[in-house]
């Protein structure tokens, strides 16, 4: 039986806000999706106001549910701050070493206690939640997001991979896996096991097309019911295939994701590295202390006599890392197997786990192991 936008928006008028009117009538919700028993909205109310409307928020979330058909329902509160309000004070800034970079152990997310909106708690189970982002896309940001969980696996981590490219998530097609996810006894989604992940992807959810006309608070809404709404387990690493750009939704989710770090993926031409210095910004201002920089298409290796070729000047993004004193944390080949193993859902680090490849994630996934082992150690 298909689910309806009438029965959503039926379920949802008898649901009350803080001030008594029917949730419909309250002006409140952003545009409802409905694909395939998927129901998606958000609920954007003024920051003062949210403490009132979490419960209403749970109501509409089992209100839904209950609409015979309806399998997933993620319904998120997204606060905003009305013009002329009162900010809140600024967090404390953590200490930073002489080049600019925070240990991670000595961080603590931006939090504001007061604000019951603080999205930045913990998930529970996980110890370290990491975004690999890039400036711009096609730069191979999803590949080197999922090679470098198969390279954190190797080393031992429990590890988990999140597709939160919401604008074209590539995981389905990187990890070959087409199925939804089942529910658990507490309804939230089971991540699909792969290579020894637990992955999960936006992509399993609604088609490409229906994920790419999302926007806005959508985005976040998204984003967070797919970190908070899955049956993670215990992980020591979770990975976060973040959407590429450095635009408002990058930014309110490197805000309102509990990272402890993030790794910048550029490839050597000048361009891409004012669009990574951007991205190193971005998270600088969150207060999310940058892993380092990975240097993807590099250089070229021939597939057929294995020399290298420096078709792009290669060596940018490591100087760029030493000026901005970010690690940086390695240079992966611009190399047919990558493409081939990638675009036919058998990453390299799992379908050639000896090769010269593999090696590579496995060394960039030590130096990001070691930055956050006081973090995994701790949890
Ligand atoms: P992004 O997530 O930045 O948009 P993708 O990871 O989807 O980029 O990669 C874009 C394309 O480039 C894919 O076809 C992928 O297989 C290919 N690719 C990525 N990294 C490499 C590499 N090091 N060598 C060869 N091809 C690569």
């Amino acid at each position: 039986m298909s689910v309806t936008q009438q029965q959503v928006q039926d379920a949802l008028a008898r649901v009350a806000s803080p001030r008594g009117v029917a949730l419909t009538n309250a002006n409140v919700l952003s545009a409802i999706t409905v694909t395939d028993g998927k129901v998606f909205f958000s609920i954007n109310v003024d920051a003062a106001e949210a403490r009132a409307w979490e419960s209403v928020r749970a109501q509409a979330e089992a209100a839904v549910r209950a609409i015979p058909g309806v399998t997933v329902a993620m319904i998120a509160l997204t606060a905003e701050r009305k013009a002329g309000a009162a900010a809140p004070p600024p967090p404390p800034q953590p200490h930073r070493h002489a080049h600019g970079v925070q240990p991670v152990a000595a961080h603590k997310p931006p939090q504001s206690p007061s604000s019951p909106m603080s999205r930045q708690s913990e998930i529970p189970g996980v110890a370290a939640v990491i975004a690999v982002a890039s400036g711009k896309g096609g730069v191979g940001k999803s590949t080197t997001a999922l090679n470098l969980a198969l390279g954190l696996r190797d080393l031992g981590l429990r590890v988990g991979l999140l597709d939160a490219d919401i604008y074209g998530p590539s995981v389905p097609r990187l990890t070959g896996i087409h199925e939804k996810p089942q529910l658990d006894d507490n309804r939230k989604m089971i991540p699909i096991p792969r290579f020894g992940l637990a992955i999960m992807s936006i992509g399993f959810l609604v088609e490409e097309d229906t994920a790419m006309i999302w926007r806005g608070p959508m985005v976040m809404s998204a984003i967070t019911q797919m970190l908070r709404d899955v049956a993670w387990g215990t992980l020591d690493v979770l990975v976060v295939d973040m959407p590429p750009g450095t635009g408002d939704a990058q930014l309110t989710l490197a805000q309102n994701v509990p990272l402890k770090g993030a790794v910048i993926v550029s490839t050597p031409q000048d361009l891409s590295l004012i669009d990574a210095r951007r991205g190193l910004a971005m998270f600088k201002k969150v207060n999310v202390p940058v892993l380092g920089i990975v240097e993807n298409m590099s250089y070229f290796q021939c597939p057929h006599c294995g020399t290298r070729s420096d078709i792009f000047g290669h060596g940018g993004a490591r100087h760029e890392a030493e000026r901005l004193g970010v690690p940086f944390l390695g240079e992966i080949p611009l190399h047919m197997s990558i493409r081939t193993t990638s675009d036919s859902g058998n990453p390299v680090v799992a379908s050639e786990p000896d090769g010269p490849h593999a090696a590579i994630y496995r060394a960039i996934g030590t130096k990001v192991r070691d930055q956050l082992q006081g973090v995994i150690a701790a949890a």
